[in-house]
């Protein structure tokens, strides 16, 4: 084997967004050497972009809420396929992961009474998101980081781990490429964590940061773990439309959650239409109900504008299918009608989402404390992904752990907005607990030299075939076009079929791939080397979206638009089959016990 930098630790963490990072402190306050490897900075993963807040059934707004509702309001928003493990789990830890993050260091806003302040969220019953302004991510991934640093963890920043090694058939390490120089290291370790995000970069129209091509989930498939409820991918509701340059950029549900309201070309509230009935009785009937919900008056229902994301992605959809969309493609979302109830409305628009306020001044050159904002769906999150043990996050090779995003189970067909951000601390600390604990108990196993090779040799191809060969951006480019058109937020049988039979053009056409210049800091390089797992992840997804024959969550079928009870007994967990293709299979969903059906009743 080739003289490469070897890294030695006993936990190695691909990824240092939230979950990464929380999974490092974790491993590293157990005692284990702990490395952290990441594609961007340090400081500068995907999570850092997290705006509106975490959710944690702290009871500081509405002393009413605990974790018995935000595990039912977990469920139901996830449609009942959620692993009832971990939204258990998530919901009874996640007030003391917030508290923690807290006492290293993070400052949320405030209530009166100097609490940390809580604010209303779609799909969520109570006020339960912790945040700081509408920069909640920034402050989370400054206070990890700084916490991390100080425990010794080890970061190889700029590094993009490109497979995993296995010795039998444990993980025993990861083999990549500095982004930098374009020189290979090889990562040796008694047990890995996963935490690299989502895929959200195989569609066209997306909020996810360039890190998101799906590598996590391509790399624990490669490595033989399963991949769970890949056909559930969230488009948000509102991300800009306009200008074309920044279209798909978030805009949160904060604004939401301050009072704004969605409007169609008419002027008319159109969420007022179509009121899931699993939702009626918790929702608003008339505006005037709903704004005093976003003002706190605890005796008034949520407004419709904060069901759950899957469902107003859906009705502005249908909106601007019907003609009723705004010039641009979307709809309004106006939190400047707000001034007819607040006399220092601007201020308090300022004050209350300011990233927001700059995002539009900035890149739309619009003021939303005056002028209604135009939106529409964006690709935003991945349920799906590896399969993991509810409580130690190991998925199904011994030694390979998964947390955040990249993991599947929590979130089941739709994700609450402000799950995520707790999600990541919940997890990722498990996922760096147990991590430590394998790595304790077994020693380190042996590299395999030919696996090494093998893809260092896969890996610069690309600078053999020259200029000449087909240019990755293209094949990224048109992968994206073709997702967004035939596995996007509205999907039918014979579009995903077409799908199915394009991808194995453009994976002939990445095969043959080439580009010139050097190692050196190569984004053609790079985007080459992305497109494996970008192809394979969004194969994956369209298998997994033609097998679930029905309607529920963020799966919208428009030729089986309704749920199935039958459909409602299954997750669909996708493995490498052994002629190296996909292979689906129904999973019976994780058995409710009577203590949790119970707090599903409790809330109905
Ligand atoms: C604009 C926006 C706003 C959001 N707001 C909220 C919110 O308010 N509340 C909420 O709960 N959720 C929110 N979300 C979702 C949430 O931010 C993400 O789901 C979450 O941050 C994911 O965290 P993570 O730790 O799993 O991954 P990330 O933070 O994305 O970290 C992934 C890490 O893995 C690294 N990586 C990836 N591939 C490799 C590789 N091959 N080799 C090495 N490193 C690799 C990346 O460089 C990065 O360091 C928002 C999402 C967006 C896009």
């Amino acid at each position: 084997m080739a003289d490469y930098p070897v890294h030695e630790y006993d936990v190695l963490v691909i990824g240092a967004g939230g979950a990464g990072l929380r999974a490092a402190i974790e491993s590293s306050a157990a005692g284990a050497k702990t490395g952290v490897v990441t594609k961007s900075l340090l400081g500068k993963a995907h999570t850092v972009m997290a705006e509106g807040g975490m959710a944690a059934a702290m009871g500081n707004v509405d002393e009413r809420d605990n974790w018995r509702v935000h595990f039912a309001d977990t469920m139901r928003g996830g449609q009942y396929l959620n692993n009832c493990r971990m939204a258990e789990l998530h919901a009874q830890e996640a007030p003391a992961r917030v508290k923690e993050l807290e006492a290293w260091g993070a400052i949320f806003d405030r209530t009166k009474d100097g609490r940390i302040l809580q604010r209303n969220f779609g799909g969520h019953r109570y006020p339960r998101l912790a945040h700081v302004g509408d920069r909640t991510g920034l402050e989370m991934i400054r206070t990890l980081q700084d916490h991390g640093i100080h425990q010794g963890i080890e970061v190889h920043a700029e590094h993009t781990i490109l497979t995993l090694l296995k010795d039998g058939g444990r993980c025993v390490g990861a083999f990549g490429y500095d982004r930098e120089k374009g020189r290979f290291h090889l990562f040796h370790a008694k047990a890995v964590v996963l935490a690299t995000g989502g895929i959200g970069r195989a569609f066209q129209v997306t909020s996810n940061s360039w890190e998101y091509t799906a590598d996590g989930q391509a790399l624990a498939y490669q490595a033989g773990a399963a991949l769970l409820d890949m056909e559930f991918v969230q488009f948000h509701p509102t991300g800009m439309v306009w200008p074309p340059s920044v279209k798909g950029i978030l805009v949160t549900e904060g604004v939401r959650g301050e009072g704004g309201v969605l409007r169609n070309k008419e002027g008319k509230r159109f969420m007022f239409d179509d009121i899931p009935e699993n939702y009626r009785s918790q929702t608003a009937d008339t505006p005037e109900e709903g704004w005093r919900y976003t003002q706190g008056d605890k005796s008034a229902r949520r407004p419709p504008e904060l069901l759950t994301r899957d469902h107003v992605a859906r009705c502005i959809n249908r909106e601007v299918r019907a003609g009723r969309g705004s010039p641009h493609g979307g709809v309004f979302l106006d939190i400047a009608w707000i001034k007819e109830k607040l006399p220092n409305a601007a201020e308090h628009i300022k004050k209350k989402l300011p990233s927001m306020y700059h995002q539009f001044k900035q890149l739309a050159d619009l003021d939303i404390t005056q002028e209604p904002m135009e939106i529409g769906p964006t690709t935003h999150y991945m349920m799906g992904g590896v399969q993991v043990d509810g409580d130690t996050q190991m998925s199904a090779v011994p030694g390979l752990f998964a947390a955040g995003e990249c993991a599947a189970g929590l979130h089941g067909a739709n994700r609450l907005g402000g799950n995520s951000l707790s999600d990541l601390l919940v997890f990722g600390k498990r996922a760096g607990e147990y991590a430590a604990k394998f790595a304790k108990e077994n020693s380190a196993g042996k590299i395999n030299s030919a696996e090494v090779e093998a893809a260092a040799k896969r890996a610069v191809e690309p600078f053999e075939r020259g200029a000449a060969g087909e240019n990755p951006f293209a094949v990224q480019h048109e992968l994206q076009e073709m997702m967004q058109k035939l596995v996007g937020i509205v999907r039918v049988e014979n579009e995903m079929q077409d799908a199915l039979s394009e991808i194995p053009k453009l994976q002939a056409r990445a095969a043959r791939a080439g580009i010139g210049g050097n190692r050196e800091y190569n984004t053609g390089w790079h985007t080459a080397l992305d497109l494996d797992n970008l192809l394979a992840i969004s194969e994956i997804v369209a298998i997994a979206g033609i097998e679930r024959k029905e309607s529920r969550g963020a799966h919208f079928r428009d030729d089986y638009p309704d749920k199935s009870a039958e459909w409602g007994k299954y997750n669909l967990k996708i493995t490498k089959g052994p002629d190296g293709k996909p292979s689906v299979e129904r999973m019976p969903v994780c058995p409710l016990t009577d203590e949790m059906k119970k707090c599903i009743e409790e809330q109905k």
